[in-house]
């Protein structure tokens, strides 16, 4: 129906990444028409989902849970699993959030994150062990040790959990329309939602429905809004993902009185490549992300650390630690590693293009050759680098898959985990940025997914899932957990807009 100016379906559904095609999956199976309206050209369709790594976050109490999901694409021979139970998932979210993500919400998220993520896999979503990204080798093995709560990825990771989503909705009859840009929702006199306005291929276009599901991403691809929202460096940060997603859906779901929520000046940003471009890059994906900063240290263009590389895995710091680095001058900083480290460095790193050199004096003048306009400042980065190797822990026990409590003594900021020496050459440098992944404010749901007014009632026939709702995500963000979000309330919103319908809209 390209080109048409009007449309007619039970429920639309705005977006097209994981929290749109499973909420529009889910209201397939309770028989309901669906009209997915997405932005971006088909070429470029599927949002930040994919981009994403494909990791979600979820409970389980063995490797017995997870057998199931990954079914005969894996084979569970090689890993080793620790249960990830409730607690476990709550602490973690409000461990990384300050206690301030909503506890209904949380609840929810947490209690359906199994069975959500069980559903998509028996609907046909591929996963597999998460051994690349949250995977750590155990010494003197074959073994390889999971992040407890993120065991699991989709198959190909986003580019393939996209793939398989688009080909599900296909399969299973959803509508899929592209190139359809939605910045108006329409309602009627009684305050019900039913329709949107959307500028398409051929003119403006009016799409009905007797319920819509929004989700549409945040707006960390929105200049403008970033700069009004999150103010300072973040005007001009790259972003890691879709350039489509900027946030006008939001904008008209405030205008018809939905309650922002949530952490309107956080947002996810992680270090990421400083050469990578302004905009993330489907052959790249999430392969400009530079997280194991915990072997090496962190050091900016004055010369200076400025965070603790240790205090924590990389999988509950990365999220802060891309917005620590967009604080520095010229929001650029260096990771500095020794030959110790490369074996434990990820297999992302394997895109980039590192200064390497056989001893400190030479590393840093190739760091000041490669980035000339920058303003590196040679002396001080030696100073910290010689300063650093006199207060790290030359004690044995160095555990690269454990909080092992080797400290610096004396500096500041201390490295607080895995503080060994840097002293083994080769050395390398690799140049790092923050990336904008995701922001984290967004509109008030209810724990079925419904979007709330200011006065925290349902607005009658609208539903929000994924990154447009606010709520979850404060200041930092444990990984993982939005792929798993966006399924458990497009799932429900799915489901509840689904009942809405067959119920003549009561
Ligand atoms: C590089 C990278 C790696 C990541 N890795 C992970 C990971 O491994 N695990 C994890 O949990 N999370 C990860 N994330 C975060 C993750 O992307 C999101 O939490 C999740 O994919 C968001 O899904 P979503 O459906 O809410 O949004 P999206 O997937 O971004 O979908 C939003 C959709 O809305 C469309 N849209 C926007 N505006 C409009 C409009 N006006 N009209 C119509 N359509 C519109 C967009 O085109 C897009 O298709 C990563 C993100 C990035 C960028």
């Amino acid at each position: 129906m390209s080109g048409a100016r009007e449309s007619e379906s039970d429920i639309l559904i705005v977006g097209a990444g994981n929290a749109a095609l499973t909420a529009a999956l889910a209201a397939r199976e309770r028989g309901c028409t669906v009209t997915v309206l997405e932005k971006a050209p088909e070429a470029l369709r599927g949002g930040n989902t994919r981009f994403t790594g494909g990791v979600f976050r979820f409970t389980y109490d063995g490797v017995e849970d997870l057998l199931p999901i990954v079914g005969d694409k894996d084979d569970a021979s090689d890993v080793v699993v620790d249960p990830y139970p409730e607690a476990a998932f709550e602490r973690d979210l409000q461990r990384v959030t300050g206690g301030r993500s909503d506890p209904l919400l949380a609840c929810v998220l947490i209690e359906r994150s199994y069975p959500t993520v069980r559903w998509m896999a028996e609907l046909g979503v591929g996963f597999e062990f998460s051994r690349a990204v949250t995977g750590m080798r155990i010494a003197g093995t074959n073994l390889t040790k999971l992040q407890p709560g993120v065991a699991i990825r989709a198959h190909h990771e986003g580019i393939g959990l996209s793939q398989n989503l688009f080909d599900l909705a296909r399969k299973h009859g959803v509508e899929l329309l592209y190139e359809r840009q939605v910045g108006h929702i329409l309602s009627d006199q009684s305050g019900r939602v039913a329709g949107v306005e959307a500028r398409g291929p051929d003119g403006i276009e009016r799409h009905h429905g007797q319920a819509l599901i929004v989700a549409a991403g945040g707006f960390q691809a929105n200049p403008e809004m970033r700069t009004a929202y999150l103010g300072g460096p973040w005007g001009l940060v790259k972003a890691r993902g879709s350039r489509f997603n900027t946030g006008e859906v939001t904008r008209a779901m405030l205008a018809l009185g939905a309650q922002s929520y949530g952490d309107w000046s956080g947002r996810h940003a992680t270090p990421i490549d400083a050469d990578a471009p302004v905009y993330g890059d489907l052959r790249l994906t999430d392969k400009t992300n530079r997280l194991s900063y915990p072997y090496g240290i962190l050091v900016n263009l004055d010369g200076e650390r400025f965070v603790d590389e240790g205090a924590d895995f990389n999988s509950y710091t990365y999220a802060a630690y891309g917005a620590a680095i967009l604080q520095q001058r010229n929001a650029t900083a260096f990771e500095i590693f020794d030959s110790r480290a490369f074996p434990l460095l990820e297999k992302r790193y394997e895109t980039g293009s590192p200064v390497e050199a056989a001893n400190f004096e030479d590393l840093v003048a190739g760091i000041a050759r490669r980035y000339p306009v920058l303003g590196l400042n040679p002396a001080a980065m030696l100073q910290t680098i010689a300063g650093y190797n006199r207060a790290a822990d030359r004690s044995d026990g160095f555990k690269p898959d454990a909080l092992d409590g080797k400290r610096t003594n004396g500096l500041r900021p201390e490295k607080t985990n895995w503080a060994i020496p840097i002293e083994t050459p080769p050395y390398r440098a690799y140049a790092v940025t923050g990336g904008i992944t995701f922001t984290f404010g967004g509109v008030r749901v209810s724990a079925d997914a419904e979007v709330l007014d200011g006065v925290d009632r349902p607005i009658p026939g609208l539903f929000a899932t994924g990154e447009v709702m606010g709520g979850l995500f404060f200041t930092n963000y444990p990984l993982g957990t939005g792929l798993t979000r966006g399924a458990v309330f497009g799932k429900l919103a799915g489901e509840r807009a689904a009942a809405l319908v067959k119920s003549g809209g009561r």
